[in-house]
C-alpha cells in the first residue's frame, strides 16, 4: 500500500512560516517552501533535515524567508520559476535589513544570500522535471505573477500542494485550475470567511480615491511590495488615468522585475502601461512632490516602516487627507495599532492619527466558497488542510459535511502525517 509521509516544519495550524517535507517509497525527502513569518520577533518552522531540493512556490517571505539557511546549512538545489527566483535577492536583502533595524538578528547571513541566489534551478509552469524520484510541474497558482502549485507524481500517485492560490481572476494573473490528485495539500487562509465581489470592491476603492481628491486631500495607499501595490497601480489606471499617483519603495523595483518576467503576467503590456503611468518616487525631492499626489502607494503595507511612515508623518496634520488599508494587518503591526487605538509608532513614538481611515479587500487569497469548490474539482482521496488559522480550520473541515467525498486531515507541526493512499 503506497504510503506518503508529510512532515511539517511550520505552518500547520497557522499561517505563516511554511515548510513541510514529503515523501513515499522510492523517493528522497523533499522540502517545499521554507519561510519565516515577518512578525517582532520573526517566527521560525522547525530546522529542516538535511533535503537535496527544495521547491519554492513563491516569493513571499512566508514562503522563501529561510530558503538561506537552507542553502547555508544543507547545500540545497531551490527550485522554483524564473520570476521567483529573481524576486527572491529583494525579499531577502530586505529582511535581512529590516532584522538588523529592529535588532532581531536572523539565523542565516549575507553569505547564505548569496550562495542561495547561486543554487537556483528554474522551471515555467506546465514543464516537468525529475527530482529525487518525483516526477515534478509546477502550475499556475493565481495569487501573485510567479506563484506555482506544485505536482508531485510517482508511479500512480498523484499529490497537488496548492502554495497560496486564488481561483479568481486577479488584476495581474489568472485563477488557479483544479488538478485531478489523490493527496490535495491545500492552504486555508480564508477558511472563515468569504471575499467581497472583487470588482465591486474595485470600483470602491476608485470612488473613495475620486472624493478625496475632490477634497483637496490625498490617499495614502500602504500596500504590500509584491502583489498587492501593483495591483492597485494597474486599478487606479485602468479607471481614472486622471489621477495624480506617486509609487514609493521596494514595489517599484520588484514592479521592473516583472516586467522582466512578462510571461507570467496576465496582460505585461496593460502592467506595464500602468506602471509607466505613474510616477516612480525615487529619492528625496521626489518624495516632497508625491505630497501634492492624489494617490500615494507605498510600502510597507502594514505601517511598519517604510516610506509609508514618513509620507503619514507629513500628511497627519489636515484632515483632508486619508489612509486606504487593503491587506491583512498583523497583530502587534503599525496597523493593527492604528485600527485599535488610532495611535501608531512614527519614529519610535507613538503618534496619534486624526485622517479618515477606510479599508478594501483586495486579497490575492481564495475565499471559503472558492477553497471548497477547488477541493471537490480537484477530486482527491485525501485532503490536508494546512496554512489556515487554528481556531477556524475545524469549522471549515466540517463545511464539507457529515460524510466528506475525502479523508480530511488536519496536520500538527513537528510531527509525521502519515497517509495510506490505498485506505
Ligand atoms: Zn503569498
Amino acid at each position: 500500500m503506497p504510503r506518503v509521509w508529510l512532515h511539517f516544519l511550520g505552518g500547520a495550524r497557522e499561517v505563516g512560516n511554511v515548510g513541510c517535507t514529503i515523501e513515499t517509497h522510492g523517493t528522497e525527502r523533499i522540502l517545499i517552501d521554507y519561510g519565516l513569518a515577518a512578525s517582532r520577533p520573526p517566527r521560525y518552522p522547525s530546522p529542516s533535515p538535511h533535503v537535496n531540493n527544495a521547491i519554492i512556490t513563491h516569493a513571499h517571505i512566508d514562503h522563501i524567508g529561510m530558503a538561506p539557511w537552507l542553502v547555508g546549512h544543507h547545500n540545497a538545489k531551490l527550485h522554483a520559476t524564473p520570476l521567483v527566483a529573481d524576486l527572491s535577492g529583494i525579499m531577502w536583502r530586505d529582511t535581512y535589513k529590516v532584522s538588523s533595524i529592529e535588532g532581531y538578528p536572523l539565523t542565516w547571513d549575507k553569505r547564505d544570500i548569496d550562495d542561495a541566489l547561486d543554487s537556483w534551478q528554474t522551471h515555467d509552469h506546465g514543464e516537468a522535471f525529475e527530482l529525487d524520484g518525483w516526477n515534478c510541474t509546477l502550475h499556475l497558482a493565481g495569487h501573485v505573477p510567479g506563484a506555482s502549485m506544485v505536482e508531485l507524481r510517482k508511479e500512480d500517485l498523484t499529490i497537488l500542494w496548492t502554495g497560496d492560490i486564488d481561483t479568481r481572476n486577479s488584476p495581474n494573473v489568472l485563477g488557479a485550475k483544479p488538478i485531478k490528485c489523490d493527496i490535495l495539500v491545500m492552504e486555508a487562509t480564508y477558511a472563515a470567511r468569504d471575499h467581497n465581489d472583487r470588482l465591486e470592491e474595485e470600483k470602491r476603492l476608485v470612488e473613495r480615491v475620486q472624493e478625496i481628491r475632490s477634497r483637496g486631500g490625498t490617499a495614502i495607499i500602504p500596500s504590500f511590495a509584491s502583489g498587492r501595490g501593483q495591483d492597485i497601480i494597474k486599478i487606479l489606471y485602468e479607471n481614472d488615468p486622471s489621477l495624480n499617483v506617486h509609487y514609493d519603495g521596494m514595489g517599484t523595483r520588484i514592479s521592473q522585475i516583472w516586467i522582466d518576467n512578462p510571461s507570467y503576467l496576465s496582460d505585461p503590456s496593460a502592467f506595464e502601461r500602468a506602471y509607466r503611468w505613474s510616477k516612480r518616487v525615487r529619492g528625496k525631492s521626489d518624495r516632497f512632490k508625491a505630497l501634492e499626489a492624489d494617490v500615494i502607494v507605498t510600502t510597507s503595507g502594514m505601517l511598519d516602516g517604510g516610506p509609508a511612515i514618513w509620507y503619514l508623518n507629513r500628511l497627519r496634520h489636515d484632515s483632508a487627507n486619508a489612509i486606504f488599508l487593503t491587506g491583512y494587518q498583523a497583530d502587534r503591526s503599525g496597523g493593527r495599532s492604528l485600527l485599535d487605538t488610532g495611535m501608531l509608532p512614527i519614529f519610535g513614538k507613538m503618534t496619534k492619527i486624526d485622517l479618515e481611515i477606510d479599508r478594501f479587500d483586495l486579497s490575492n487569497h481564495a475565499g471559503k466558497t472558492e477553497l471548497i469548490q477547488f477541493a471537490l474539482d480537484c477530486k482527491p482521496k485525501h485532503l490536508v488542510l494546512f496554512h489556515t488559522p487554528d481556531e477556524d480550520v475545524d469549522d471549515f473541515a466540517r463545511s464539507f459535511g457529515e460524510t466528506p467525498p475525502f479523508q480530511i486531515i488536519i496536520p500538527e507541526n513537528g510531527r509525521d502525517t502519515v497517509i495510506d493512499t490505498d485506505a
